[in-house]
């Protein structure tokens, strides 16, 4: 498993060469607002190097562990309107997600997840990008929340 930092940031289509030869293609994964990773993997299981196709089911949630193996715990918070009391209650999950080998992520940081297959038991969600990865996220996110 190799990962490669990139001094700028790619673009979908390029192609960069790994140490050990392997030519890796920075894929197009459909949304033009989430940039690709400063990095580079082999990982087959990455939405941005590898073959996995995300679904466009997108959440902004908050990591909050990291201690499974190419996998972390993520808080997703949302409010619910409850029309009788016409007032809002929050309402958290827990979501297991991948995170491919070119994304570091420490507890406290914001990402964005996108759903893809089941890829184990517990995880069918994938980490695509971090929030500072994000372009015009503000205009898109009205439209992907309605
Ligand atoms: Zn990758």
């Amino acid at each position: 498993m190799t990962v490669v930092k990139l001094q700028s940031r790619p673009r979908a289509g390029d192609v960069v060469t790994l140490p050990n030869g392997k030519k890796v293609e920075v894929r197009d994964i459909g949304l033009p607002y989430v940039q690709p990773p400063l990095a580079v993997c082999d990982d087959p299981l990455c939405p941005w190097h590898g073959h996995l196709k995300i679904r466009l089911k997108l959440l902004e949630v908050t990591v909050e562990k990291v201690r499974m193996h190419k996998a972390a715990v993520v808080t997703h918070e949302w409010v619910h309107y409850i029309r009788k009391y016409n007032r809002y209650e929050r309402r958290r999950r827990r979501i297991k997600v991948r995170v491919p080998e070119c994304i570091e992520v420490k507890p406290g940081d914001k990402v964005i997840i996108a759903e893809t297959r089941p890829l184990s038991k517990t995880i069918s969600w994938v980490v695509i990008g971090k929030r500072e990865d994000l372009i015009a996220w503000k205009a898109k996110h009205e439209t992907l929340t309605a």
